[in-house]
């Protein structure tokens, strides 16, 4: 069996299940690319090159001149060694680092129970971090032990570095100061409204309670009743109780109520 479709070629064979002939027959397709869709190998463009790779220029020339200033550090430290002076002290303030940003507040909240009772596997690259119980940083790769030495963690210079963030924060001009005391003062008008709503719900819920109180008390009454009512009729007494009467030497259990 052959369909030709516009540009592909189905051919399908009918396939026997070579042990159990009973099986339903099944169909193999196969699913040709016609010559229509094929390009000639050699008749591609020849200045075409889009197929390489490509590489950061400027990347790669920063990462050269790095190198090529490491090496002269590493003879001039030699030649001084050799001379027998103490190598020369690069300190990391030196070199420029690559400007970070200011401090900012975190917008998610911390919960340090989150993870209470519960067991996790970590990925640690250092293989240390997951050695040890206590709270783990994603950033840093590292466990402290407990939520005040996490806190300490999340709050410090090393973690902020990680997160890409100098110590500095921003230096806040009269507009924004202002802009905040408005929206405090807003804040606190907003407050002052919930207040007398919270009392009147206050006063919503006290009344449901009573209301609720007083259908408890109705229903015990009812219930009182209808005991009361239940006792009066005798109820007739099972034969272990005349059994155990008649052993003990006296007519029956019956109760002293009345
Ligand atoms: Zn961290």
């Amino acid at each position: 069996m052959s369909v030709m479709s516009h540009d592909v070629t189905i051919k399908c064979y009918p396939l026997r299940h070579q042990l159990c002939t009973n099986l339903p027959q099944l169909l193999l397709c196969t699913v040709f690319p016609t010559m229509a869709d094929k390009k000639p190998f050699y008749s591609s463009n020849p200045q075409d090159t889009s197929f390489r790779r490509t590489w950061d220029r400027d990347e790669y020339e920063r990462k050269a001149r790095e190198r090529a200033r490491a090496d002269r550090e590493k003879d001039d430290d030699e030649d001084r060694k050799l001379k027998g002076l103490a190598p020369k002290s690069r300190s990391s303030s030196n070199r420029p680092n690559p400007p970070r940003d200011l401090l900012k507040a975190r917008e998610e909240k911390v919960v340090l129970d989150a993870n209470l009772n519960k067991t996790q596997v970590v990925q640690s690259a250092a293989g240390l971090a997951s050695k040890q119980p206590g709270y783990y940083c994603k950033v840093c790769d590292c466990t402290v032990k407990d939520s005040v030495n996490y806190l300490d963690h999340i709050n410090g210079k090393k973690h902020q570095k990680a997160m890409g963030m100098s110590m500095r924060v921003e230096k806040s001009t009269v507009d924004q100061v202002k802009e905040r005391l408005l929206a405090l003062k807003r804040k606190a008008e907003q407050t002052d409204e919930k207040e007398y709503d919270l009392d009147a719900r206050i006063e919503a819920a006290k009344r449901e309670e009573e209301e609720g109180k007083r259908r408890r008390k109705e229903r015990k009454k009812q219930k009182r009743e209808e005991e009361r009512g239940g006792k009066e009729s005798d109820v007739p007494a099972t034969e272990e109780d005349d059994e155990m009467a008649k052993l003990m030497g006296f007519g029956g259990f019956k109760t002293s109520k009345t």
